[in-house]
């Protein structure tokens, strides 16, 4: 079976899956573009996908008939209006971190998918289906012991003026909240944010670097590094310290070079890059199960959960290096 899928939002990562889909990916097709600037979906028609049809909203775009699944890739503050539409048509649903801007909003998005009473949706925290992590999971399940500590580091060379203090969080730390939950099989506690002196690169309404210390209910602590203007390269660390060895996650493959003296790997610089084959397979799995009507991999749930940790460490960036407690509650039987 096809599955004909609708794309709302063709930004950069809408018209990245579109492309996966039409061109890497089999079993999808995409038959339905929408986006605010209907410039930008009749662009991605015309390069990607022919014979798609382009909707003025992506409410229609939804309730169409010729739609059997949704990606929603628009901005972060949309995201939810749309899931919650697509939930209310029975349309299998994919949609790009965040779930929802607000803990609320992803907690409305859960009542609605438990009322529909089957899995709908699955976010997208494309760090779960990437090789390294996978392998990373394994050997902690296999060799390292149980999990004590949890050493991390997300960089990003530059970001833009307009990424202030909280989106550290909510569009940085949020893929590792997610991820350190699914690896360790655990949920958070409590998180402390700790600042650093300010980095020389950083602006006026951004404190850069910053380091969160995350504690979980089976008492692994865990720091995680936000460096966003580390300047020499998008880099992300990882090291898992059990009670009978480590283990570390993989640096992406590069050629070892020896050269002019010295010995050298090349770093990458954008992070499009750095888990572009976990693009691929996050959706094949979503492809997979929207043939079946269904949703896989990371939950609603999930980004619920995200969400309610993510607004914790945001509230723990004022307190001053304070713990801030992180509620977990009941979580409903469809996503056990
Ligand atoms: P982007 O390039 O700005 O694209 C977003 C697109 O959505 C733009 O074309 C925008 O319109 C459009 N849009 C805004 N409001 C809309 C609405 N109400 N209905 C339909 N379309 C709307 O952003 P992006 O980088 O692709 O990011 C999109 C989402 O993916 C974000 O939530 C982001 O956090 C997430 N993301 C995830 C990853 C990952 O690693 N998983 C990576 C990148 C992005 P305009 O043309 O007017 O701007």
């Amino acid at each position: 079976m096809t599955v004909r899928i609708g794309v709302i939002g063709t930004g950069a990562i809408g018209r990245d899956h579109a492309r996966r889909i039409q061109t890497v990916l089999a079993g999808g097709e995409i038959v339905a573009l929408s986006d605010v600037n209907r410039a930008s979906a009749e662009a991605v028609r015309a390069d990607i996908a022919p014979k798609a049809e382009v909707f003025a909203t992506g409410e229609e775009l939804i309730a169409s008939a010729s739609v059997d699944a949704v990606l929603v890739t628009s901005w972060g503050t949309t995201h939810e209006q749309y899931v919650l539409a697509a939930i209310a048509a029975g349309k299998p649903c994919f949609c790009e971190k965040p779930l929802a801007t607000t803990a609320e909003g992803a907690r409305r998005i859960v009542d609605a998918e438990v009322k529909a009473g089957r899995r709908l949706v699955q976010v997208g925290f494309m760090r779960r289906y990437d090789a390294g992590y996978v392998a990373l999971k394994e050997a902690v399940k296999t060799h390292t012991g149980a999990p004590i500590m949890v050493h991390a580091a997300h960089r990003n060379p530059t970001v833009p003026e307009a990424y202030i203090t909280p989106m550290a969080i909510h569009d940085t730390l949020i893929h590792e909240i997610d991820v350190f939950r699914w690896l360790l099989d655990d949920d958070y506690v409590s998180a402390r944010v700790i600042f650093p002196r300010k980095a020389a690169r950083s602006h006026g309404r951004l404190r850069d670097p910053q380091i969160v210390v995350l504690e979980t209910a089976k008492g692994v602590v865990i720091d995680v590094e936000i460096f966003v203007n580390c300047h020499y390269g998008y880099d992300i660390q990882c090291e898992v310290v059990g009670e009978d060895g480590i283990a570390r996650l993989p640096e992406p493959m590069a050629i070892q070079m020896r050269l002019g003296a010295k010995l050298q790997n090349a770093i990458l610089t954008d992070w499009k890059d750095r888990f572009v084959a976990s693009y691929d397979v996050e959706l094949q799995d979503f492809l997979k199960a929207a043939a079946q009507g269904t949703a896989s991999g990371p939950t609603s749930w999930d980004g619920y959960m995200a969400a309610v940790t993510s607004d914790a460490c945001v509230a723990a960036q004022d307190k001053a290096g304070e713990a801030v407690a992180i509620p977990h509650p009941a979580r409903p039987a469809l996503y056990a």
